[in-house]
């Protein structure tokens, strides 16, 4: 159930789309933030309302806007903690003293899926405050077996994974790299409570109501405010870019499907604004996932082609021949495993509409489907 483990390090992808007419951005600070490379400020959005930017270290999504809720009776809820390092935590702590508040006030946490920009410092912020902490049992059981079978059986699990994928085993295990880069992600914190979707989170005087939407991970939850019509999309929906969708070696069968059904659950909700976890705070739903969609639409086009010019391919080989944001020759490491495991989530989505037929075996190779 657990994304490609390079997913867990937070990437979220990094395909830019066109720009879109029909999306408005209301984050202007944030954005304004963004083009001046700078991190934006914690910024009050209602008067019991703030989002309080996490730094990500070394990683082009740059923060998480970290949501803080006050509570009816007293005390703070927060969606999405931060990735787990000692300077995003002193920008979480210091970021809730600006608003007057304490870490040892957080009541209740939500998480909106598994990677460690978002659930990172969800085990240090109970430990400061007895919060819980509440995901969806999807991502909150991937959590927990992820946990278990600690960071040598992962290396281990995606290495197998690459190499069913087409990879050289040892190019496999250059790129995966050393078990010791895994055990922040196989220490993380369990969920105590769980969130179904259509479930309203326990933030008093909020009607906070959980929509699973996954795809980016298999217990992705965005939340639907419903007294102001907010939408916090999580990673679902992004302004700018498109989030990662890729198979792992315990994920989903059909990632992408599930993605675009989750898009097309949350395209009609009219939201007053969108929240999303990165990037800025925008209004357009509806025209931010069509071009999401469209996007993936023209993907899987392109990837048939591939196809069709190199029958008989593993995903492996197939990645090198689409077109991707600099030289196939220069991707290496967790870049080139990201773009493999999004190809092969391209490819089951084409399988599954049957398009293209696999040769099954342990390393499968792919050919359109004669019809
Ligand atoms: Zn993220």
């Amino acid at each position: 159930m657990v994304a490609a483990p390079r997913a867990l390090a937070g990437k979220t992808g990094g395909v830019l789309l066109a720009k879109c007419p029909d999306v408005e951005i209301t984050g202007t600070t944030q954005h304004d933030a963004w083009q001046a490379r700078a991190l934006p400020p914690v910024e009050q959005l209602r008067a019991d309302l703030w989002s309080i930017p996490v730094p990500i270290p070394d990683n082009p999504l740059r923060y998480v806007s970290v949501h803080a809720f006050a509570l009816d009776g007293g005390g703070l809820g927060l969606l999405d903690t931060g990735w787990g390092s000692d300077e995003s935590w002193a920008a979480l702590t210091s970021g809730l003293t600006s608003i007057g508040a304490g870490i040892d006030e957080v009541r209740g946490v939500l998480v909106t899926h598994l990677h460690f920009d978002h659930l990172g410092l969800a085990s240090r912020v109970r430990e400061a405050s007895g919060a819980w902490i509440a995901m969806h049992p999807a991502d909150a059981g991937a959590v927990a077996r992820l946990t278990a079978a600690g960071a040598q059986a992962m290396v281990t699990a995606e290495v197998d994974f690459l190499v069913g994928l087409g990879a050289d085993r040892g190019e496999a295990v250059s790129d995966v790299g050393p078990p010791e880069r895994m055990e922040s992600f196989t220490s993380m914190a369990v969920a105590d409570r769980l969130l179904e979707d259509g479930e309203h989170a326990d933030f008093p005087g909020w009607r906070m109501r959980a929509v699973h939407t996954p795809g980016h991970t298999p217990g992705h939850l965005c939340f639907a405010e419903e007294q102001t019509r907010l939408f916090f999309s999580g990673d679902h929906v992004l302004p700018r870019i498109s989030p990662n969708i890729s198979t792992g070696h315990a994920g989903s069968a059909d990632p992408l499907r599930n993605y675009l059904d989750s898009l097309a659950v949350v395209r009609d909700l009219d939201p007053a604004e969108v929240l999303p976890a990165h990037e800025w705070r925008f209004r357009g739903l509806d025209a931010r996932v069509d071009a999401l969609t469209a996007h993936h639409e023209q993907r899987l086009i392109e990837l048939l082609t591939a196809i069709r010019t190199h029958p008989g391919s593993t995903p492996w080989e197939l990645a090198a021949h689409l077109t991707w944001s600099r030289p196939w020759e220069q991707y290496e490491r967790r870049m080139r495993i990201f773009a493999v495991t999004e190809t092969d989530a391209h490819l089951r989505l084409l399988a599954s509409r049957g398009l293209v037929i696999g040769s099954g075996g342990p390393v499968p190779t792919w050919t359109v489907s004669v019809r």
